[in-house]
């Protein structure tokens, strides 16, 4: 579906004559040959990152972002940013995104697969983005059906029938199938413009066979803008292996150069990159301010082929403005968008009609911030309350009661009261079946905080619902149970510390059930900072094994704990949140467990 989309936008500018060739298109007629300035043409781009299914408007912090004043304002929510996309479209628009528009994502959304999310950005007029990790978070075959529609192999249709699949095209120039068969390849040149022209095959040849639709093509005003998808490619170390297992996710500026070859060849030369990576900025600042610190966004925004004209960004759920320099010394826009619909880019530049490309000094950004002071969209409030009536018999059903707020934040050991509850509710589900022993929980998979009142409607009598639990494990993981000797544990555990050969990107202390203790060193050097292991208060030996709960992410190696990847005697059983669910059940009235098995030593 997604190729053929491709097709037809090959066939219309092979129609169009582009694909005679760039230079013919470059070439001047007589008359333009003087000094009269060029003939430009408008064009705006309005863009958004990582909704991450926010159809309501996202609560607490998720909920506010600093306005161009310096004023910490309510935003996002998908009718409120509708009724911004309005305002700020013109007949010049072309709305875009920069991926992880789905996966981790509110009950209202996840329920339904994220299906809701997915036909809100059509409804409002998205045209193309960027695949983010997260859209990864079910696996490849379900981003497909996400794209192409069909009802959902396991839970059926949804209540508003079968899905019809994405209004907008899903793009990932850098992943690419590991054992291309000679039918992808014959497939890929066929949608690549139905020739096999030996520019294109060469491309290919150079590149392997992309699993999704690396570029779109959109025209506007009689020319044509290419946008280039990429997605962070460290994907891998952070979704699940099994959905992603005939992958790869090669470099995002290798693959965005091909892309742009590609788009070059085609005469498309006025080019935006769609990246779900970014960069991170100072707290508090304008969202119009580049204080973005130089990361993985700013090697792709500064490295990519100087042919591409700016670089819309995501990932790091941060507000910037950056003008970068490319490989040819020329300016070009590097920008992100904050995350859950609460900011949305806007970017206006003019084309040249005869050289096709953006002329840079034109192109002017603003950020604007999806305040809550404008009137609601009416056709979106409605249709996300039909999506809130469908889930609120499953989101407001109590599942069990606390005596206090259970908060997600770490003690100074890295635990914390609600990872310890995870882990212990995950330890009583894989018990009987898996002969768990312990349990470790990520803490970025603990999304947020239980809260005695109670959220968003604040009841205030400690009633946790399943749609509240939901929030907290929103990944819809497997729990899963493998057998690691005593060794093997300790290893697990010295690759929660940056500095080892897994190359952790920040200290992340796992989540340990209550019964599981030991020590580690702050100051002792990778491989030997943890000490004092014990279950149930028995010492751990090197050479006995254990069986160890996990969530499948972490089985599969995630967040860099390579060392589970060691595990045998692999146990599958309930989803996390059923675990999680049945540990309220179990225990009906729950006090916030403390923070103190892992003990920190200078
Ligand atoms: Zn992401």
């Amino acid at each position: 579906m997604s190729w053929s989309m491709m097709s037809r936008s090959f066939q219309r500018l092979a129609m169009a004559g582009v694909l005679a060739g760039a230079g013919c298109v470059l070439a001047m007629g007589p008359a333009e040959a003087g000094n009269t300035p060029p003939k430009t043409v408008p064009v705006r781009l309005l863009s958004l990152n990582d909704f991450h299914g926010n159809l309501e408007p996202p609560t607490g912090s998720s909920g506010r972002m600093v306005d161009e004043t310096g004023a910490t304002v309510d935003a996002g929510g998908a009718a409120y940013a509708a009724t911004h996309l309005k305002q700020m479209s013109d007949k010049n628009t072309l709305k875009v995104a920069q991926g992880d528009l789905i996966g981790a994502t509110p009950l209202i959304s996840a329920a339904f697969h994220d299906e809701p999310s997915v036909e809100f950005l059509g409804k409002v007029g998205v045209t193309a983005s960027a695949v983010g990790n997260h859209e990864f978070d079910e696996g490849y075959a379900e981003l497909r059906r996400i794209m192409n529609g069909g009802c959902h192999p396991v839970d059926g249709c949804s209540p508003a029938g079968e899905w019809k699949g994405a209004d907008y095209s899903y793009l990932g120039a850098n992943v690419i199938f590991k054992r291309p068969t000679q039918s992808a390849e014959r497939q890929a040149l066929d949608a690549l413009g139905g020739k096999n022209t030996t520019a294109l095959r060469d491309l290919l040849k150079e590149y392997g066979i992309p699993a999704l639709p690396p570029v779109a093509i959109r025209w506007m005003n009689g020319v044509p803008i290419g946008f280039i998808g990429l997605v962070t490619q460290t994907t891998p170390n952070i979704v699940t292996a099994e959905g992603i297992k005939d992958l790869e996710f090669i470099d995002e500026v290798k693959a965005a150069n091909v892309a742009s070859k590609l788009l070059r060849i085609v005469g498309v030369r006025a080019q935006v990159v769609l990246v779900h990576e970014g960069d991170q900025v100072t707290a508090g600042q304008s969202p119009d301010a580049c204080s973005a610190q130089p990361g993985a966004g700013n090697r792709i925004a500064t490295q990519v082929d100087a042919e591409i004209d700016m670089i819309l960004s995501g990932h790091s759920h941060q507000a910037y403005l950056c003008t970068v320099t490319d490989p040819k010394g020329g300016t070009r826009l590097y920008s992100q968008g904050g995350s859950f619909g609460r900011v949305i880019t806007k970017v206006d530049f003019r084309v040249d009609v005869k050289t096709r490309d953006v002329v840079r000094s034109s192109v002017v950004a603003d950020n604007q911030v999806v305040t809550r002071t404008v009137t609601p969209d009416p056709e979106i409030s409605a249709f996300v309350q039909t999506w809130k009536d469908r889930v609120a018999s499953v989101a407001n059903k109590p599942i069990g009661k606390i005596t206090a707020d259970i908060p997600n934040t770490a003690s100074a050991s890295g635990e914390s009261p609600l990872g310890n509850l995870i882990a212990d509710g995950q330890l009583v589900a894989a018990k009987t079946g898996g002969n768990a022993q312990i349990a470790l929980m990520n803490p970025g998979g603990v999304r947020t905080g239980l809260t005695y009142a109670g959220s968003p409607a604040g009841e205030g009598d400690g009633v946790v619902t399943y749609g509240e639990a939901f929030a907290v494990q929103p990944f819809n993981n497997l729990l899963q149970v493998v057998t690691l000797t005593g060794a093997q544990l300790k290893t697990v555990l010295e690759q929660q510390f940056t500095g080892g050969p897994n190359n952790q990107a920040f200290t992340k202390i796992l989540q340990p059930s209550s019964n599981f203790t030991y020590t580690y060193s702050a100051s002792a050097p990778w491989g030997s900072k943890v000490s004092n292991m014990k279950i149930d208060g028995v010492d751990v030996t090197d050479t006995q094994t254990i069986r160890v709960a996990a969530n499948n992410f972490l089985v599969g190696g995630g967040d860099a704990f390579l060392a589970f990847r060691d595990g045998t005697d692999l146990w599958s059983g309930p989803l996390d949140i059923d675990a999680f669910a049945a540990y309220f059940a179990a225990n009906p009235s729950i006090t916030p467990p403390v923070p103190n098995h892992i003990t920190v030593v200078p």
